[in-house]
């Protein structure tokens, strides 16, 4: 059934992240991969081993922290983080009160897919793609974020759900098709803040159009997420400021934390329990002060880092410094989101447990809705659907319209979290025995239909001979036809009934 989102979690029961694997062999493990000082395999050519399984490479930390990086005091505390766009993201701001000039959704799906299909066909080089393509990709987000903005002023507004962590098919499906549009950060948009080569633009196109029927409809729209954090960053860091101010919720998040390291080359990996992403997005690396290097007038001196783990060493100040910066970047990193979310008009919905954890630490009265609802509910048909089988299922309005209906008469009693989840779960289970029903009806369809020659005349000798000649008798392709009108209708209606849904789900999978 479905999960108390704070209670703690089974280690028998399947996992929450839909893996279909037991927790305690899937989110439930949650040791570091590594113990402080471990051996690390020797270095390969190009990079250098951080930990056991992770390696940097050789170039990228001077990338990373140039010569001349000023250094600061830690804070006592954790801390909001600085926010990042560029240039291009500010611009592309102004395009979020548009003046109502906008590409259709239709129009916008089909320019993106042929501006990705001409990016998935550069040859794969290694120099800079051409300026032409360049303006391609940012032309593209630009009429994005226009057609964006005019989506969230139409009446009614479009249901639009945010999600920056699964593929969009999965999202779709574990949120029940409750999403008109899918909106998420725009990949192949934010590579050209790395300055790729056209190999790499190359790959994020293709990987892109694995769900090009979800793309040229339009329900999945990527968007220069940037944007959000160059016109409201500031809003997503005094959200930060103000939970890191609360020592319950910072007592929570520390409580989290699953660091890796010290290791070999003094680097300290974190990363959070139950958090979607089991490798950790951020690395820290310690730094020793070259004392004969001070400079006393310009105040320059130098840091080495990378050097041998010294197990004598007290690194616990170190350690506790990482643990107030880790803990400023995961929240900051939820607000983030959830800022962009609000930018774009669309409803935030996280597939992580940590942050749904999280929010709810920080608000406990707050409600999650169908969408969050469904996605930590039981709903095994729909979410081991492909881009091309869910953009044929979202054609069929009349079902999806009665799923929808359903979803919110099943919701309407629910008081708490757990009985929303319970109730879709309930509700899924439902439509999931209806559709076998369903299915085997058409069966007798297709076998029924099989006995008929013909058209409709020999379907009255059928019918005739069934009934013990009374259709016969009544006069041939007349009476069959009265007597055929209601039960075909009755087969077209199916169409329209949520049910129908799951049968086409299990087709598509099969
Ligand atoms: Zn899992």
């Amino acid at each position: 059934m479905g999960i108390d989102l704070l209670a703690a979690y089974g280690r028998n029961e399947p996992c929450w992240c839909g893996s279909r694997r037991k927790y305690k062999s899937c989110h439930g493990n949650q040791r570091p991969s590594s113990q402080p000082g471990a051996p690390l395999p020797p270095d390969r050519e190009g990079s250098r081993f951080l930990s056991p399984s992770t390696s940097l490479a050789t170039g990228a930390l001077g990338r990373m922290m140039p010569a001349g990086t000023g250094i600061t005091l830690p804070a006592d505390g954790p801390e909001p983080t600085a926010i990042s766009y560029t240039n291009w993201e500010a611009d592309l701001g102004s395009a979020l009160d548009g003046d109502g000039d906008a590409m259709s959704i239709e129009s916008l799906g089909g320019l993106r897919v042929e501006v990705l299909r001409r990016l998935a066909g550069l040859p794969a080089s290694e120099d800079p793609p051409s300026d032409q393509i360049i303006q391609a990709v940012y032309r593209l987000a630009a009429e994005t974020v226009r057609t964006v903005a005019q989506l969230v002023r139409q009446t009614p507004r479009p249901a639009m759900l945010w999600n920056q962590e699964l593929d969009v098919a999965q999202f779709l499906g574990r949120t029940l098709l409750l999403a008109d549009h899918v909106l998420y950060p725009d990949h192949v948009f934010d590579s050209l803040r790395r300055e790729p080569s056209a190999r790499q633009l190359k790959e994020d196109a293709t990987s892109e159009l694995m769900n090009a029927e979800l793309l040229a409809s339009g329900i999945a729209i990527p968007v220069p997420a940037g944007v959000a954090m160059a016109t409201q960053g500031r809003a997503a860091q005094e959200l930060t400021a103000g939970d890191l101010k609360t020592p319950e919720l910072v007592a929570w998040v520390h409580s989290q934390l699953i660091v890796e390291g010290p290791t070999a080359r003094e680097a300290l990996f974190v990363r959070a329990a139950d958090d979607l992403a089991q490798d950790a997005a951020n690395f820290w690396l310690h730094g020793h002060i070259d004392r004969g290097s001070m400079d006393h007038e310009t105040g320059r001196f130098k840091t080495s880092m990378l050097q041998p783990y010294d197990p004598g060493f007290d690194y616990e100040p170190w350690i506790n410094q990482v643990k107030n910066s880790a803990i400023g970047a995961l929240v900051q990193r939820t607000h983030e989101r959830i800022v962009a979310a609000d930018v774009f008009g669309a409803e935030y919905v996280s597939a992580s447990l940590f942050e749904a954890r999280l929010l709810r630490t920080r608000e406990r009265t707050a409600r999650i809705g169908p969408a969050q609802a469904a996605l930590w509910a039981d709903i095994p048909e729909l979410t081991t659907m492909r881009g091309p089988d869910l953009a044929k299922l979202l054609t069929n309005e009349g079902a999806i319209e009665d799923l929808r209906r359903q979803v919110r008469a099943a919701l309407k009693t629910a008081r708490t979290d757990a009985e929303n989840i319970d109730a879709i779960t309930e509700l899924t289970h439902q439509l999931e025995a209806a559709s076998l029903n369903l299915q085997k009806r058409s069966r007798t369809d297709l076998a029924w239909k099989a006995v008929i020659p013909g058209g409709l005349s020999a379907a009255s000798m059928v019918l005739g001979t069934v009934t013990g000649g009374l259709v016969a008798a009544s006069g041939g392709a007349l009476g069959a036809l009265a007597t055929l009108a209601p039960f075909l209708g009755d087969r077209m209606n199916t169409r329209r009934d949520a049910a129908y849904l799951f049968v086409a789900a299990r087709r598509g999978r099969q």
